[in-house]
């Protein structure tokens, strides 16, 4: 049979939530493919994508780039191997699309439209998660920008199915049980700029996580804590999120304010509970935010609740002995405060630092945060990426989304509130242009 064997990379950024896989001229040929056919996807589980012809950078390199939604359909994460071979798909007669465990959506009346709308002549296979954006346009539908992973619990007919026009398309706002989504979704392609931290983290986390024989080959410990510091707003979180569903690992997140605070009197309980909870349902990450907020000051004499923490924590991460099938992030602005004997050996003894973006890792911010977006011709990212010199990735999203909101409030004279549809017209001829950016920035 005609398949060829390729390295799994990251999507390009606007092809994320896409279902698109990347091929160079070669493969395509070889396999007999042109752009837009649909392809199989096998990697621990078998998924299907639309193909497209990659960009010359990536020709001749052996590489099949998807992003992670494709990435967790065919169970497979950056570097390892699929195999890929031209699909069978039949036209879909239904699609029953659910969301997540964990996640609670709401639809509004016209939703399962929009919803088809976007993943028209799409490729689905049962069990797939299919992102869902829900653009910042549209009034009735929550958490705007941000794509929602939704499981395809039932098509007709099953393997690989192709989404048209006749395709009935139910949403079931009950959450479907038995798949475990962590990270809300993240992958690496919401994070823009920061390749080389992704590929440490990558290395430290992720590695001792799939493959822990490497490290008991090599007599060496994998880690068990990774701090990463730098200013607020430039994708700490994401990135220990991102990790997180890369390795379809459980994700446990303690802020560490809050630990010190609100469970006072309970906050090593708490504590203990996490990590048996983590290690059960290991392999897990457990973040920890502000982690300097629980050191000790200098300046506080007593300080007693943060001694106590910090003594439970040392403790818990002392006794992990999971080798690395529980990793502790933590996370801070203030590296310095964090206590020194967090950072010991076989605690928090890696460091990577996150920085600010340059204008490259702005341009792809900008890029990820105006995914779900109508913009016009005349906006250009490339300007604007140069405009916000000393933006984190925090700010770039406020401002799109400010500039996304200016440009609705040009359209509200004419939407009727009381009126539970929008106008399709109306919301097809939404957009967002350079202007709205323009009046957002100089806010
Ligand atoms: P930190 O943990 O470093 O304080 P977060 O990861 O919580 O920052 O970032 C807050 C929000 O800002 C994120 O949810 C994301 O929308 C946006 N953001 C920050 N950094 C980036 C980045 N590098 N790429 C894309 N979005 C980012």
């Amino acid at each position: 049979m005609n398949e060829v064997q390729l390295e799994v990379a990251k999507a390009y950024p606007n092809d994320s939530g896409r279902g698109i896989a990347r091929l160079d001229p070669d493969t395509l040929l070889h396999l007999k493919l042109s752009p837009g056919d649909i392809i199989e996807i096998e990697g621990a589980e078998t998924t299907a994508a639309k193909v497209w012809r990659a960009d010359r950078q990536d020709w001749n390199t052996d590489t099949v780039r998807v992003d992670g939604f494709t990435r967790q359909n065919a169970d497979v994460g950056i570097g390892e191997r699929v195999t890929i071979r031209k699909a069978e798909a039949e036209k879909a007669d239904k699609l029953v699309l659910a969301p997540p465990e964990e996640a609670s959506v709401q639809f509004g009346s016209d939703a399962a439209g929009m919803v088809k709308r976007q993943i028209l002549k799409r490729p689905v296979v049962e069990r797939d998660i299919v992102p869902v954006m829900s653009s910042t346009n549209h009034p009735f539908m929550r958490s705007p920008g941000q794509a929602i992973p939704l499981i395809a619990v039932e098509t007709e007919p099953e393997g690989v199915c192709l989404i048209t026009e006749d395709t009935e398309v139910e949403l079931r706002e009950e959450p479907i049980s038995g798949f475990e989504k962590t990270g809300g979704g993240i992958t690496y392609e919401d994070i823009g700029g920061l390749q080389n931290e992704i590929q440490r983290v990558r290395e430290m986390v992720e590695l001792p996580m799939k493959h822990p024989q490497i490290f008991s080959k090599l007599g060496i410990e994998p880690p068990q804590g990774v701090l990463l510091h730098g200013p607020p707003g430039t994708g700490k979180t994401l990135l220990a999120k991102a990790v997180a569903n890369e390795t379809s690992a459980s994700f446990f997140s303690i802020a560490g304010p809050e630990i010190i605070s609100k469970y006072y009197g309970e906050s090593e309980q708490q504590l203990r509970e996490i990590f048996e909870d983590a290690k059960e349902e290991s392999p897990s990450i457990i973040f920890i935010d502000e982690l300097d907020s629980i050191a000790p000051k200098r300046e506080d004499v007593t300080g007693e609740v943060e001694r106590r923490v910090v003594a439970q924590l040392l403790t818990m991460m002392d006794g992990l002995e999971t080798r690395g099938q529980v990793i502790v992030i933590g996370a801070t602005n203030r590296v310095d405060s964090v206590d020194p004997a967090l950072r010991r050996p076989g605690r928090f003894d890696r460091e990577i630092e996150i920085g600010v973006p340059d204008e490259i890792g702005r341009k792809e911010i900008l890029q990820i945060h105006t995914r779900g977006m109508p913009l016009s011709d005349d906006v250009s990212l490339d300007h604007l990426a140069d405009e916000t010199h000393g933006f984190v990735g925090a700010d770039i999203e406020s401002l799109t989304k400010e500039a996304a909101m200016k440009a609705l409030r040009r359209y509200l004279p004419e939407i009727d509130l009381d009126e539970e549809e929008v106008p399709p017209s109306l919301i097809d001829r939404m957009i967002v242009k350079r202007d709205d950016f323009s009046g957002a920035l100089n806010e």
